[in-house]
């Protein structure tokens, strides 16, 4: 059984009080549903840097929920001022590091090969990469999603051994749908996410394929949710603005119990 999850990137946004208090209440939602989520059904909470040890700390032992960070470096540790390392990430209480945001991609110049180093240092200290992959508008309107797509996952992943492979995360995030409000349709997101585990299956055979959770990113919220993950190959959300507000992320959560 695949895991299915729903992670929240909370980006560059929050004050300490206001990170505490979105812990506070997205707990609280999900303790007042009276239910323990399913098994395999996840949540991960990915605060900036500074609320990390906090928010690992207030996830700790609670069932199915993680923490993760948004990025790490690509070197183990050393003069990189501003940097965080994947060692630092584990040893403030996170599970979880996503790599290759597109965000990161477009304003970091994060390359194929940067992002390779990122994810073998994440899976050296057990960490497990959340790995974002997706199109731009242009790629999209000329028709080249899948193969932008492949090699995003070529370049970047497709070295790894199956069982380091295993223990990567994928997060499909179309980038014209990050952040605007235009989400992909549910057929879109399917189309691309069965593209996406044809293409690991080639690569690493049918078993991992069947294994690596599948997410899909790009104004997911609680009115598109349960559409999107009734795609069979869609295995949850990696949400961005919808994340912030506590009702919000937590019905979308509630959506994937449903599946
Ligand atoms: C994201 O940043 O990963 C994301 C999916 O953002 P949003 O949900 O706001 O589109």
């Amino acid at each position: 059984m695949r895991k299915q999850i729903t992670a929240g990137n909370w980006k560059m946004h929050l004050t300490k009080d206001e990170a505490i208090d979105l812990v506070f209440q997205i707990k609280n939602a999900v303790k007042d549903s009276g239910k323990r989520p399913p098994e395999g059904v996840e949540m991960i909470l990915i605060p900036p840097f500074p609320w990390l040890p906090m928010v690992s700390q207030a996830v700790h032992n609670v069932p199915g929920m993680h923490a993760g960070a948004q990025n790490c470096a690509h070197e183990e540790q050393g003069a990189l001022t501003g940097e965080v390392s994947a060692d630092m990430i584990a040893s403030a209480g996170a599970q979880y590091v996503i790599i290759g945001h597109s965000e990161r991609r477009q304003h970091f110049q994060e390359s194929h090969d940067r992002l390779k180093e990122k994810t073998a240092l994440a899976l050296k200290y057990n960490l497990t990469p959340i790995f974002c992959c997706g199109e731009n508008l242009k790629e999209r309107n000329a028709g080249e999603e899948n193969r932008v797509v492949e090699k995003q996952l070529t370049d970047s992943l497709f070295s790894l051994s199956k069982e380091e492979f295993s223990r990567v995360i994928i997060a499909y995030e179309p980038v014209w749908a990050i952040g605007t409000g235009k989400t992909a349709t549910p057929e879109q997101a399917g189309q691309m996410h069965a593209f996406i585990r044809e293409t690991i299956e080639n690569h690493y055979g049918n078993n991992i394929a069947r294994q690596v959770s599948l997410l899909y990113g790009g104004s997911c919220k609680p009115g598109n949710a349960k559409a999107l993950f009734s795609q069979q190959h869609v295995d949850g959300g990696l949400i961005g603005g919808a994340s912030l507000n506590a009702k919000d992320f937590t019905e979308i959560y509630f959506s994937l119990w449903e599946k």
